[in-house]
């Protein structure tokens, strides 16, 4: 999808026409570029587990493990490792369904306040891991939305781990809304890390990870928001986000609700 048209009227078209080729030549340029990163990315995303994988099971094989321990230990990686592996090649595969339009949505209508308890819930075991509390307000009425529910679910449960995944053990999720007239806005406020001024405008690009090491070491796959912001999109909505490095961050998504239908239902 080139963004550069050929636009030019009958004065010095020459010369448009020899702007516009310079700009398609760049937009060229740049795609070439951002795809060759991307496979780049891949291989090396690819290669990092299956080396594991490839290294552990090679020392089990040649008996070089000194006692039981350190056997288990070695498995587990293998385990752990395949599982991201599992992981990295269902979230590309995702991905690369939606960036070709291919990916289908099931609308229905959903209570939020349903979608918000079960994301909550099926997050649960890794919130308990970390002694962590994941909040939502019971007390009030939730808008319903016509939307595809198991997407939204996927979106919120991605958010929520990460807000698991970058604060400290024993620390906090509020989840909130805010219900305006042709949209509903949900809050996911974390007291975690936070991310630094100088990395927000990348954190929703594939495989852009503020601190490596802690995102693998953690779990993720680098393709969660790439994949987040996607669906956000496809449903209608946006996605954005506040942060205060050291002190916490809030992920706002913004969805399409209208208020008097959601009364009515
Ligand atoms: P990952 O699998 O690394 O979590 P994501 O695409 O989900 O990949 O997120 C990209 C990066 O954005 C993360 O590596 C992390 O540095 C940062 N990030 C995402 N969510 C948060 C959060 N709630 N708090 C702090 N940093 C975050």
């Amino acid at each position: 999808k080139l963004k550069t048209k050929l636009l030019f009227s009958t004065k010095d078209e020459v010369g448009s026409l020899a702007h516009a080729i310079t700009d398609l030549g760049r937009e060229l340029e740049e795609y070439r570029t951002n795809r060759r990163e991307f496979f780049a990315n891949i291989s090396h995303e690819l290669r990092t587990p299956i080396s594991y994988i490839k290294g552990y099971s090679e020392v089990l094989r040649d008996g070089l493990v000194h006692n039981e321990k350190e056997r288990e230990q070695y498995l587990s990686i293998i385990t752990e490792e395949s599982r991201r592996l599992t992981m990295l090649i269902n979230d590309l595969f995702e991905l690369a369904k939606m960036e070709e339009g291919k990916l289908e949505l099931n609308y229905e209508w959903f209570d939020l306040g349903d979608v918000l308890t079960s994301s909550v819930k099926k997050v649960s075991l890794k919130a308990a891991e970390k002694k962590m509390d994941i909040r939502i307000d019971t007390s009030r009425d939730y808008p319903v939305l016509y939307t595809d529910g198991v997407r939204l679910e996927q979106i919120l449960i991605n958010l929520i781990e990460n807000a698991i995944r970058y604060s400290n053990p024993e620390s906090r999720v509020d989840i909130y809304t805010k219900v305006h007239k042709q949209s509903v806005e949900i809050f996911l406020h974390d007291y975690g890390m936070g991310i630094p001024e100088e990395d927000a405008p990348f954190v929703f690009e594939r495989f852009y990870r503020v601190d490596k090491s802690r995102s693998r070491a953690s779990g993720g796959t680098g393709l969660g928001l790439a994949i987040v912001k996607n669906l956000v999109e496809l449903l209608g909505g946006k996605i954005d986000f506040r942060s205060i490095s050291g002190e916490g961050t809030t992920f706002i998504l913004s969805l399409p609700a209208n208020e008097e239908v959601s009364k009515d239902k």
